[in-house]
């Protein structure tokens, strides 16, 4: 199997490539010149399987120049029991007769992005060596909050490899401040930047098309990767759960074989739900796909309308791991909808970059209105979900997730539609505790890592090992910078 980028599919690339490389020149994403379809019996015979083994068959539809040796050895370490506190890996919780958690903050940072970080690693250094390249890749990274720490965490004192990650100073959760500030590892950096998250995405993507910069650190033999969502290496194990989560409720006779499921996914750079569309395509059967947002409603607006329009207020929420505005994994799947078409992609990006908008065309409004629904959740209805939740199902959820039960009860009552619906969990609550203490109605608030304690005596629910012991870890990353100094970060911390 061949990738091309969403701006010129004339050029194909390996599967080694499009992961070494991260983004194409022209700025475009890879993505696979086909998908691959599931055979008829796949879920069937997948669904008797541990996570590693569904894994191991679905990324080798996509990583064909992989040996099936290969990949069961990373998903071994990577998805094994140092790295996963359940067998299950991303167990899925049954919390009505039509509704399932899909829980995928089970690793070691308690977030989502474990799922694929913690294969990326691993993806991207036996790429390299696919490509005869000795070079040291140095990974920079922009976060919102959870991908810069699971980015670490997965690449930490792994063997040619560097990672620089900056994050929003005033932009993340306290608990998610300490857990960067406290990184381990003698390849790590981190720095905070004053701004937001698109101010810090748009440095990261000036420093990959720096031209001067990239030529100085390849005379050092160093070159500058992505661990952000725009990797290929990050969808394709996003791909997996979906299946898994299927497979697990036909194997618990919760659905037959071929019964519709929903999915709705809490997501900001779109690259959580474009993954589920990708399950979809392969042949799972998922008849609604409801994309779930914060304030900055941007996808909402966009799903419903066919106008993407990033000029608006940008607002800080209790959820700021999708506090986005501009989600590049749409780019990925407006290739798909426009059937290939690089050049209607090229042209949307540009009026993007231009002048903050876009409007997709008849046809492809049309596909987005058939496959999509959306909504979003304000602060008020993020809170009163996660009240919600512990209350009547005594079952504790973090504020991305509340974003996706707000979404889904809205969307049943508007629609009458009762598939069964997988909601994606993205982050234990732990790691949002102030604003889920709020939400059960606890006024009184520790601070820091007390926090976590405040949380688990309320609730009865036991802190998760990683972030129990982040009390006993020593600051090592205090610093910040304004956005015009990160070169001069990159360069300080590669020489
Ligand atoms: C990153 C993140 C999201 C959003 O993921 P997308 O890649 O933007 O879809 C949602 N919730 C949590 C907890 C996250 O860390």
């Amino acid at each position: 199997m061949y990738y091309v980028s969403t701006r010129n599919k004339q050029l194909e690339f390996t599967p080694a490539q499009a992961i070494s490389q991260g983004l194409s020149r022209e700025g475009g994403l890879f993505l696979p010149a086909a998908l691959p379809r599931l055979p008829g019996h796949a879920l069937e015979n997948l669904k008797n399987m541990s996570y590693q083994q569904r894994a191991v068959y679905i990324m080798g539809l996509y990583l064909t120049h992989f040996t099936t040796s290969e990949l069961t050895a990373y998903t071994a370490k990577a998805y094994g029991p140092e790295k996963f506190d359940t067998r299950a890996v991303a167990p899925v919780h049954k919390v009505d007769g039509k509704t399932y958690c899909l829980e995928l903050w089970h690793g070691p940072t308690c977030a989502f992005k474990d799922m694929a970080l913690q294969m990326l690693p691993y993806l991207l250094t036996a790429s390299m060596r696919k490509n005869y390249d000795n070079r040291t890749v140095c990974v920079l990274v922009a976060t919102s909050g959870d991908t810069g720490k699971a980015a670490m965490e997965g690449f930490r004192d792994v063997d040619q490899t560097k990672i620089l990650t900056f994050y929003p100073k005033d932009g993340v959760s306290e608990v998610q401040a300490l857990q960067m500030k406290t990184q381990e590892g003698e390849n790590v950096g981190v720095c905070s930047v004053v701004g937001n998250f698109d101010d810090v995405q748009t440095g990261v993507k000036q420093l990959f098309s720096d031209e001067a910069l990239r030529a100085q650190l390849e005379e050092n033999h160093i070159f500058l990767s992505s661990a952000n969502s725009i990797n290929w290496g990050r969808v394709l194990p996003q791909i997996v759960y979906y299946v898994s989560a299927y497979c697990d409720l036909l194997r618990d006779g919760e659905i037959a074989n071929g019964d519709a499921i929903n999915v709705c996914v809490p997501t900001g750079n779109f690259g959580n739900i474009l993954a589920a569309y990708y399950a979809r395509e392969m042949g799972v059967p998922i008849a609604k796909l409801i994309c779930a947002s914060n304030s900055n409603n941007v996808l909402t607006d966009f799903l419903r309308t066919g106008t993407y329009d990033k000029n608006r207020t940008f607002f800080h929420t209790v959820s700021p791991s999708m506090d986005i505005l501009i989600s590049s994994n749409l780019e990925r799947l407006l290739y798909a909808l426009s059937g290939g078409d690089d050049r209607c992609v090229a042209g949307y990006m540009e009026q993007l970059a231009g002048t903050g908008s876009y409007t997709v065309d008849e046809d492809i409004r049309k596909k987005l209105t058939a496959l999509f629904d959306a909504g979003y959740a304000d602060e008020e209805a993020t809170k009163s979900a996660i009240g919600r939740l512990w209350t009547e199902h005594r079952y504790l959820i973090d504020t991305h997730t509340a974003v996706a039960f707000h979404v889904l009860e809205e969307y049943r009552a508007r629609t009458g539609d009762e598939t069964p619906t997988v909601v994606a969990s993205t982050a234990s609550p732990f790691k949002f505790c102030d604003a889920v203490l709020d939400a059960i109605g606890v006024e009184e608030r520790a601070q820091g890592a007390a926090l976590l304690d405040q949380l688990a005596e309320a609730t009865g629910v036991a802190v998760p090992r990683p972030l129990a012991g982040l009390r006993e870890k020593t600051v090592r990353f205090d610093g910040w910078v304004q956005k015009e100094q990160m070169k001069a970060v990159v360069t300080g911390f590669l020489k």
